[in-house]
């Protein structure tokens, strides 16, 4: 057994460091209360690199493994970046996998390498109002018509869609009803977000204002079948194979952000002096940041297990679905910790933890909720009844 990470992974922690050190927390700050893309530092990424960590060389990224994506986004967010800086590349970093694996060789040219180089900012549109966790039910439809879709309906918390020139779409090209499978008859494309045609409207929310979330009303967009993802129909089996990647990653990005506020908490606590001594030597402050530390670590040792099994091709869903579990968990304890260490200084803006608390919070709730995962463990791990 070897916890160590190779060489070109602390290399890749400490260069991602670094560079994400540039922009300090007075930065986030800014762009969170200004509801401002974080542009600079998204180019920055970029430059350096970055975006194409796990895209395959030949359209211009490094083929590494989900380790180092996780790696990345987790020191991106412990920077004090948290989910505005992870969410401005998430997607660049790993949502690209259905096209990669399934996409057409052209499709893969003419998207990849602007994605890895930054040019093309791209959105991932699954979530309906409709249908909720329960995506077999999404309705938005594309209808096919000669050699392209017409696609009509309705997106909900499509993140950064103000900001993407394309999205990677999902719609039903067989209706729910017509399907004896209810996973059939989903199509997946990769297309231009026309204006024209999608309305885009951010949604008001409660942090990680840096990148907008939107609804998008879709009205008649015309999709030529060349951005069509694989085949038609399978689009739902496409989503599936970046399921466990992607819960690897949020799981990263929690941590980061719980290992950023254990950092302020553990500042604050020495700092602040209150009945003549340092507040950390109260154990009422001191036990729940050490348990917190302890809740990280092992979190983290989950998570490296997980990408470790993906890497290696092997079964990872268990070991996914906990990291993102436990990882969301003890991040937003450490948040709450955070603030609560910080007595009403907590409460405002000027020490950082609130801006914690609030970001950290959204990784219990998506990509997939805290009881969708339990939901997974209960059935397919302890073999109990379906649930729901
Ligand atoms: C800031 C933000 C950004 C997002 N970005 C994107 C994006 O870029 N693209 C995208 O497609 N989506 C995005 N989402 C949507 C996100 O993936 C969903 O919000 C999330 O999956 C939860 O789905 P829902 O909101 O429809 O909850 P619902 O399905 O309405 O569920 C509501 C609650 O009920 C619980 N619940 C439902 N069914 C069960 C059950 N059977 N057993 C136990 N509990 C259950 C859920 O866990 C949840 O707590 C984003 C959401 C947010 C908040």
């Amino acid at each position: 057994m070897d916890f160590d990470l190779t060489e070109d992974q602390a290399t890749i922690r400490d260069a991602v460091r670094e560079l994400a050190g540039k922009f300090d927390e007075q930065y986030w700050v800014e762009k969170d209360a200004a509801h401002e893309f974080p542009t600079e530092f998204y180019d920055a990424f970029a430059k350096g690199g970055w975006l194409g960590i796990t895209t395959p060389e030949e359209y211009g990224g490094h083929g590494l493994g989900i380790t180092e994506a996780s790696i990345l986004l987790q020191e991106v967010a412990a920077s004090g970046a948290g989910m505005n800086g992870a969410s401005s590349m998430h997607l660049s970093i790993f949502g690209m996998h259905p096209v990669i694996v399934h996409g057409s060789e052209e499709l893969k040219q003419r998207t990849l390498p602007r994605i890895v180089n930054g040019d093309l900012h791209v959105c991932f549109g699954v979530t309906e109002p409709g249908a909720g966790l329960d995506t077999t039910k999404i309705t938005t439809f594309a209808r096919r018509d000669g050699d392209k879709y017409i696609v009509n309906g309705r997106k909900v918390w499509i993140s950064k869609a103000m900001e993407s020139e394309k999205i990677l779409l999902l719609t039903r090209t067989t209706k729910f009803e017509d399907v004896t499978k209810k996973t059939d008859g989903l199509t997946l494309f990769l297309t231009d977000l026309d204006r024209s045609k999608v309305e885009i409207r951010p949604i008001k929310k409660m942090g990680r204002n840096a990148v907008t979330s939107n609804e998008l009303f879709i009205d008649g967009l015309e999709i030529p079948v060349e951005d069509r993802v694989g085949e038609e129909g399978k689009g739902f089996k496409y989503i599936l194979d970046g399921l466990n990647p992607e819960r690897m990653l949020v799981a990263s990005e929690a941590l980061g952000i719980g290992r950023a506020a254990l950092h302020r908490a553990t500042q604050y606590a020495t700092d602040r002096e209150v009945f003549g001594r340092p507040i950390g030597m109260n154990q009422g402050i001191q036990f729940p940041l050490a348990d917190s530390l302890a809740h990280l670590d092992a979190a983290e040792l989950v998570l490296r297990k997980a990408t470790w099994l993906y890497d290696n091709g092997r079964p990872c869903a268990r070991e996914a679905n906990m990291a993102k579990y436990l990882c969301a968990d003890a991040g937003f304890q450490a948040a709450d910790r955070a603030l609560q260490t910080h007595g009403g200084m907590g409460y405002s803006e000027e020490y950082h933890v609130a801006r914690y608390f609030r970001e950290a919070r959204l990784t219990r709730i998506a990509p997939l909720s805290q009881e969708m995962v339990l939901n997974y463990l209960g059935e397919h791990v302890l073999g109990l009844p379906r649930s729901y």
